[in-house]
C-alpha cells in the first residue's frame, strides 16, 4: 500500500521534477495538488489521473484532515511561505516533507517542529543529496577518516541567474530569495555532512553586482569554524555556475564536482579513485526513504532538526554580514 503525497505549490520544481519522481515511487504515489492557479487543475489532472476531491487551494487546504487518501504534504513554495502551510498541513494531521530551505529564520523552523510534534507527525526537509549514494560515502568518511583527520575544506554552488523577471520571488526578499537561500543552503549543509560536525562560528560578507534587477544577495561569501579547527571556505552565487565541494585532510583528500546535481554527483579522490555518479532518479529515492520512515514509524534520514541547524548558521550568516563580516558565534 503507498502513502498518497499531496504537493503544495506547482511550480518548477513540483512540476519538472517530484511529479515525475512521483511516478517512479514504490512507497508513495502522487495523489493530490494544491494549488493557487485553477487553470493548472485539468492539466495536473489530465497528467497524473488526481481526483476532484484530491484537489485543494490555499484557502481550503486544511479540509484535507478529513482526506483519508492523502497521508503526506510536501510543501513547495517560495521559502517565506515554508512555515506558514507546513503549519497548516501538520494542524491537518498530515506528515509534512517541507523543501529546503526549512524556512526564512530559526525561529519559523522551531515553529514547524513544534507543530509537528504537537500533532505526531513526521516532518522530513527536501535536502535530497543526504540521500543520494556517492554523498553518503562522503558523510560515512567523516567518522571513518580514510585520509587522516579534515583540516579544510571548499564548497561552494550558484548559477548565473537571468533576472529576466525582476519580480521574481527568488531574486525578492518577502517571500524568501537570493543566493543563500536557494543554493547556500547546499556548501553550508555540505560541510557540515563531510565533518559531521557543528560549525562554532562564522563571518561572511554579501556582493551584489546587479542591484538594479537583484533585491536579494547575489554572492555570499561565508567562512565556518568547526571544532578542531578545521575551516571551511563557502561561496554561493546568482552570478556564475559553480558547483564544488573538496575536503582536504591530513593524507590527502576528495573532490566532489558537482556535488549537488540532478543528473549525479561524482568526484575524484587525492589518490586517483573515481567516484561513480548514481544515475537513478534522486528525488525518487528520497522520498521512497521518508514514505518508509513513516510506513514502518522510524525517524527520517533528514529531520526538522537537521533544516533548523542549518537556518541558524544562516541567521548568523547574515548577522555577520550586516555588521561587516564580524565573527559571529553560533
Ligand atoms: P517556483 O517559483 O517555480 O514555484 C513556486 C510555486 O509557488 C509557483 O507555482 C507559485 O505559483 C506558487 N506560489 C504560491 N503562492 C505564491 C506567492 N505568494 N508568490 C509566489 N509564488 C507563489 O519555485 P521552485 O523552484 O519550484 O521552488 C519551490 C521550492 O522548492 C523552494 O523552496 C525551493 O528552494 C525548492 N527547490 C528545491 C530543489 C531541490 O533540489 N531540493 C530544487 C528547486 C527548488
Amino acid at each position: 500500500e503507498k502513502l498518497g503525497v499531496a504537493l503544495v505549490g506547482l511550480g518548477y520544481y513540483s512540476t519538472d521534477l517530484l511529479a515525475p519522481a512521483l511516478q517512479l515511487t514504490e512507497h508513495c504515489e502522487l495523489r493530490g495538488i494544491v494549488t493557487g492557479s485553477p487553470e493548472k487543475i485539468p492539466v495536473w489532472q489530465a497528467k497524473y489521473g488526481i481526483k476532484d476531491h484530491n484537489v485543494y487551494n490555499y484557502e481550503n487546504m486544511h479540509k484535507v484532515a478529513d482526506n483519508d487518501e492523502i497521508d503526506v504534504i510536501y510543501i513547495v513554495l517560495p521559502n517565506a511561505l515554508h512555515k506558514k502551510y507546513s503549519v497548516i498541513a501538520a494542524n491537518a494531521g498530515k506528515h509534512v516533507w517541507c523543501e529546503k530551505p526549512m524556512a526564512v529564520n530559526a525561529q519559523e523552523c522551531r515553529e514547524i517542529i513544534e507543530a509537528c510534534k504537537k500533532n505526531n507527525v513526521q516532518l522530513t526537509i527536501g535536502y535530497r543529496m543526504q540521500h543520494e549514494p556517492v554523498t553518503q560515502k562522503i558523510i560515512s568518511w567523516a567518522k571513518q577518516k580514510p585520509y587522516g583527520n579534515i583540516k579544510t575544506l571548499y564548497a561552494e554552488a550558484g548559477f548565473y541567474h537571468g533576472a529576466n523577471d525582476p519580480t521574481h520571488w527568488k531574486i525578492n526578499k518577502e517571500l524568501g530569495g537570493g543566493a543563500m537561500f536557494d543554493m547556500g543552503v547546499y556548501p553550508l549543509n555540505g560541510v557540515r555532512y563531510a565533518t559531521g560536525l557543528e560549525p562554532l562560528s562564522v563571518s561572511a560578507v554579501i556582493e551584489n553586482s546587479r542591484p538594479d534587477v537583484i533585491a536579494t544577495d547575489e554572492t555570499t561569501l561565508f567562512n565556518l569554524e568547526f571544532p578542531d579547527g578545521i575551516t571551511a571556505e563557502c561561496k554561493t552565487t546568482f552570478a556564475a555556475n559553480i558547483n564544488t565541494l573538496q575536503v582536504n585532510a591530513d593524507n590527502g583528500g576528495y573532490k566532489l564536482q558537482p556535488f549537488q546535481s540532478y543528473r549525479g554527483v561524482a568526484g575524484i579522490t587525492s589518490d586517483g579513485k573515481k567516484l561513480e555518479a548514481f544515475k537513478g532518479n534522486q528525488q525518487a529515492r528520497q522520498m521512497d526513504d521518508d514514505a518508509l520512515a513513516i510506513i514502518n514509524g522510524k525517524p527520517p534520514l533528514v529531520a526538522g532538526e537537521e533544516g533548523l541547524k542549518d537556518i541558524k548558521v544562516v541567521d548568523a550568516i547574515f548577522e555577520s554580514a550586516r555588521q561587516g563580516g564580524k565573527r559571529i558565534t553560533i
